[in-house]
């Protein structure tokens, strides 16, 4: 067997340790004779299995009790009509700042359900960097305030949060969640797909203070509503039962290996090796302005649509995966996730610089 380094903006990789833990639990969980995926979500077993998964979390990413952890379905995407349903609860009005499409789409959605407001956005510069806001943008009397922190698309990130003031910050955190610590007490509530730094597909993490939930709109589907998976421990009905094992088997290993902080000091060293070589190629340049640059996905170009494309394709017969850019930005794109190993960038930077070598100037 040879495992290639995938450089997929999601899903994306999982670190070898877990999915070798998860193989070694698929007959037989423990000795209950049953793999995780057949087991009740009412049992004794699988209850231990959420509840340690919800408690490491807490422990990793020091989640305040005064917040709420839920694991539930539909994605990042659903999160966008849920925002609004459940919080443009008091003036029917709310902030979004337009990084990027994931941010775009979570605006877009709730211009249904009440008066969203654009406050800024970086459409302009095909969104390679962060639009700087100060207090004053904001609409005090917003129910809260929305932003991508981290734009998945386009590689740019809040390196410094927005000043809202009194008004609760929402942010989409689906490409940087446990990428390094984060002070959630400055947020009203975070959310998460799985699939970029998590877990397989298929679960949603939300964390949200618990004075937020419970003031949904009438017309709330009791699915989308809070509520409904605050007051029943994420077990309303049938949670993604095999996803929460999964992410909770990483958030053992991200303890294991020292933390958010040791996380930290391995995402910004993979990533300075990426920007630093971009930075002095003659060949390939970054796409975003060094000081937004994320340290999960990286965008990159030649210039040139043919030698991209040639790129891409021996970069992918080297065993280099998944680095064709978003079609709405081109060129390349690595996305360099907790579970990326430093060699995988080593590697790819060792081969971006063979190709460089090959083709400058052919
Ligand atoms: C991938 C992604 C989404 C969409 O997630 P789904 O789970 O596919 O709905 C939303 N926001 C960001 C920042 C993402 O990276």
């Amino acid at each position: 067997m040879s495992r290639v380094y995938n450089f997929s903006a999601g899903p994306s990789m999982l670190p070898e340790e877990v999915l070798k833990k998860a193989a070694d639990d698929m007959l037989e969980y423990g000795s209950t004779g049953q793999s995780v995926m057949e087991m009740s979500h009412r049992s004794k077993e699988y209850q231990a299995i959420i509840d340690e998964a919800e408690a490491d979390l807490r422990d990793i990413m020091n989640i305040p009790d005064d917040y709420y952890v839920l694991f539930l379905q539909g994605g990042g995407s659903t999160q966008f009509s849920m925002i609004p349903l459940n919080l443009m609860n008091k003036n029917n009005k709310a902030d979004y700042i337009v990084t990027g499409q994931w941010a775009g789409n979570a605006y877009k959605e709730a211009l249904k359900y009440g008066n969203a407001r654009k406050v800024a956005s970086s459409e302009d510069k095909t969104f390679s960097y962060i639009p700087k806001t100060t207090r004053e943008d904001f609409d005090k009397d917003a129910d809260y305030v929305h932003i991508c922190m981290n734009n998945t698309i386009y590689g740019t990130k809040y390196h410094e949060l927005p000043d809202t003031g009194e008004v609760p910050l929402i942010a989409d955190i689906s490409s940087c969640i446990l990428s390094e610590p984060l002070d959630v007490s400055k947020f009203g509530m975070l959310y998460a797909g799985a699939q970029k730094n998590v877990a397989p597909a298929g679960v949603t993490i939300v964390i949200i203070r618990k004075d937020l939930v419970g003031n949904a709109m009438d017309i709330t589907p009791n699915m989308l509503n809070y509520k409904t998976h605050s007051d029943n421990g994420s077990m309303f009905n049938t949670p993604p039962c095999y996803c929460i094992y999964v992410a909770g088997l990483v958030f053992k290993w991200i303890k294991e290996i020292g933390g958010l902080e040791e996380i930290k000091r391995r995402n910004d060293k993979k990533a300075k090796l990426l920007y630093d070589f971009l930075d002095n190629s003659k060949m390939f340049k970054g796409t975003v302005v060094p000081e937004d640059r994320s340290i999960m996905n990286v965008p990159f170009v030649t210039g040139d649509k043919e030698l991209d494309a040639k790129f891409i394709k021996e970069s992918s017969e080297a065993g280099f995966i998944n680095l064709k850019g978003h079609r709405a930005v081109g060129g390349m794109r690595a996305s360099i996730y907790n579970a990326m190993p430093y060699e995988g960038v080593e590697k790819l930077v060792a081969f971006m610089k063979k190709f460089e070598e090959e083709n400058l100037n052919v």
